[in-house]
C-alpha cells in the first residue's frame, strides 16, 4: 500500500539562471538547459503573456510560465 501525504522535502526548485520554477523531480532547467537548481527561492510570479508583461521585461523574460522573483 502507498500512502499518499505530500512530503515537505519535496519543494518546487527555482533554475538560478533564469527563475524558471521547476518540479522537485527536475534536475535540469528546461528553458535554459541550466543545472543550478534550487530550493532558496521567495516570491512567486506567472507570466501569461510574456510579450505584453513589464514584469517579465523588467526580468528578461522570454517564455511564459511560473517563475521566482528572487533567487538565493
Ligand atoms: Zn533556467
Amino acid at each position: 500500500m502507498v500512502a499518499k501525504r505530500a512530503s515537505q522535502k519535496k519543494l518546487p526548485q527555482a533554475c538560478r539562471k533564469c527563475h524558471k520554477v521547476l518540479d522537485a523531480d527536475k534536475t535540469v532547467c528546461p528553458e535554459c538547459q541550466g543545472t543550478a537548481l534550487t530550493t532558496e527561492w521567495f516570491g512567486y510570479l506567472v507570466i501569461l503573456d510574456c510579450k505584453h508583461s513589464d514584469v517579465a521585461k523588467k526580468m528578461n523574460i522570454e517564455y511564459n510560465g511560473r517563475y521566482a522573483l528572487k533567487v538565493r
